[in-house]
């Protein structure tokens, strides 16, 4: 049974890199009729971010990949929030100890600090470890004395001398490391509660969970995680653990951060976040006008590809052309270019029903009310094509609700003056706009009886109804403005 988890913690803004992670899990999970899991890892306190969990939630539901398992939806296999499982982490680092593969530290910080300063580069580990003031160097009396005054103290794993730790990972292969590199990572922390690395692990068990599509930057803690499910006894395998690809700076130079998004001018997060002790607001991908099947799609292809060369994939269609192993080893660079052609692609293919809402929530924010559906159906068709964000519409559609005020005079040169301003009186007199064809031929034949090169005189016209020099066709505009309205606009431009 395919069970798979996403594994945030509630620190902050949630990363494009976050989202993708999310997605394949979400992918690998439907493909293979498999149960999609969002579990909270908040057992950091000094790193919880109040608000962050349900800006975790609104994201993955804005992507349209609602977890199947949640805190908020919880299946059989709570509880959903890490902090919650507390009482057992404990019970299994005592395990641990008893056992002899983790021990009691009681080094204080001041201690660990002072290590630090006299050993370059200090690891508390095989090397350095029967230096330090722990259940492997002091007697059991003593440890049962500063236990019992409740020293504080913390629980770390032994990790062997000197072998090697494999384990097979699904996109990378074989993956080995020698664990006399590898530190003695704190498993349960002075407060009671686990780092990551064993609650990983108790939870990826608790949870049955089958599979794991992590960031390749815990690839270096992965041979921890599997040394505690090896000296935790447990019968099942571990899941199946699978390190996607870094997500690269534009210039493909290291791991894209939220800082790259500042300098270079794209958001970096999913939704748009306010850090709520500094008030300092992060864009992103949903404010700016992405649409999340576009959103979604750009990811899906950062370190992915069905083997073809094909691009536009709907969620539905990822569901089914999702395979680990079309997931490259190497990092996929971020292009905020090629994320915008997406969004444009996803506009120009999109039903004008799904793009209604949208757009109308965009012209609201303009203050452009929209009471007529139909017409803005209307509007939306015409338009669709110019617009590579959803903000577009605003600047591509404006003129269809509201008659320009100012003109662009520098494109209409001589201004609509004298003759000119004789040919639009009469075509506003004599108009009729059944239709874009009729209308034009109407006009290049007055145009010709009045002894005008029709081109002269289309782009004033243009002026007259948008505004500017963009937009569809002029006749196409003119016939949905309609003859009153265009009439209204030629009369008020010559006047
Ligand atoms: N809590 C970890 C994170 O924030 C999860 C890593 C994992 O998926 O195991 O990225």
């Amino acid at each position: 049974k395919v069970r798979v988890r996403f594994a945030p913690s509630p620190t902050g803004g949630l990363h494009l890199g976050g989202v993708r992670t999310a997605l394949f899990n979400y992918l690998f999970a439907k493909k293979n009729n498999g149960t999609f899991v969002l579990r909270v890892e908040d057992t950091d306190q000094t790193r919880f971010v109040a608000g962050a969990e349900e800006y975790i939630v609104d994201c993955l539901n804005w992507c349209g990949i609602t977890p199947d398992e949640s805190p908020n939806n919880p299946g059989a296999y709570g509880p959903y929030r890490q902090s919650e499982r507390k009482p057992s982490y404990r019970k299994f680092a005592e395990q641990l100890i008893s056992d002899g593969y983790a021990y009691y530290a009681f080094d204080t910080p001041a201690e660990l600090e002072a290590k630090r300063k006299e050993v370059p580069n200090f690891q508390y580990g095989q090397a350095t470890r029967m230096q330090m003031r722990n259940s492997l160097t002091l007697t059991i009396s003593e440890v049962e004395d500063l236990l019992a005054s409740k020293t504080p103290h913390v629980i770390r794993i032994k990790v062997p001398e000197d072998e090697i730790v494999h384990f097979n990972d699904a996109i990378r292969g074989d993956v080995s490391f020698e664990t006399s590199l590898v530190d003695d990572k704190v498993l349960l922390k002075a407060d009671g509660m686990p780092t990551y690395h064993l609650a990983v692990v108790v939870d990826d068990k608790a949870m049955e969970i089958s599979h794991a599509f992590r960031g390749e930057e815990w690839l270096p803690s992965a041979p921890v995680h599997i040394l505690l499910w090896k000296y935790l006894g447990w019968e099942t395998e571990m899941p199946q653990w699978a390190h996607l690809p870094l997500i690269l700076k534009p210039d493909g130079h290291g791991k894209l951060s939220k800082r790259d998004g500042d300098r270079l001018g794209f958001p970096v997060y999913a939704m748009n976040w306010t850090d709520p002790k500094t008030g300092d607001l992060t864009n992103g991908f949903k404010e700016m006008g992405f649409m999340p099947e576009a959103f979604i799609n750009m990811l899906a292809l950062l370190g992915w590809n069905d083997g073809t060369d094909k691009e536009l994939f709907s969620l539905d269609e990822l569901e089914q052309a999702f395979s680990i192993e079309r997931i490259s080893k190497a990092g996929a660079k971020f292009d905020f270019e090629k994320a915008k052609w997406y969004n444009h692609e996803w506009i120009k293919q999109s039903p004008v029903s799904s793009l209604a809402s949208p757009v109308k929530n965009e012209l609201q924010k303009a203050g452009i009310e929209v009471s007529d559906d139909k017409y803005l159906a209307t509007v939306i068709d015409l338009i669709k094509d110019r617009c590579t964000l959803l903000p577009d519409f605003v600047a591509q559609s404006s003129y269809f609700f509201a008659s320009p005020n100012d003109y662009d005079v520098n494109s209409v040169k001589p201004k609509w003056t004298g003759e000119k301003a004789a040919f639009f009186n009469s075509f506003a007199d004599g108009l009729s706009l059944t239709d874009a064809v009729s209308a034009e031929t109407a006009f290049k034949a007055l145009a010709d009886e009045k002894g005008f090169k029709p081109g002269e005189l289309m782009l004033p016209f243009r002026i007259m109804l948008v505004g500017g020099k963009f937009g569809p066709g002029v006749f196409d505009i003119a016939v949905l403005l309609g003859e009153e309205e265009t009439k209204a606009r030629i009369t008020k431009a010559v006047a």
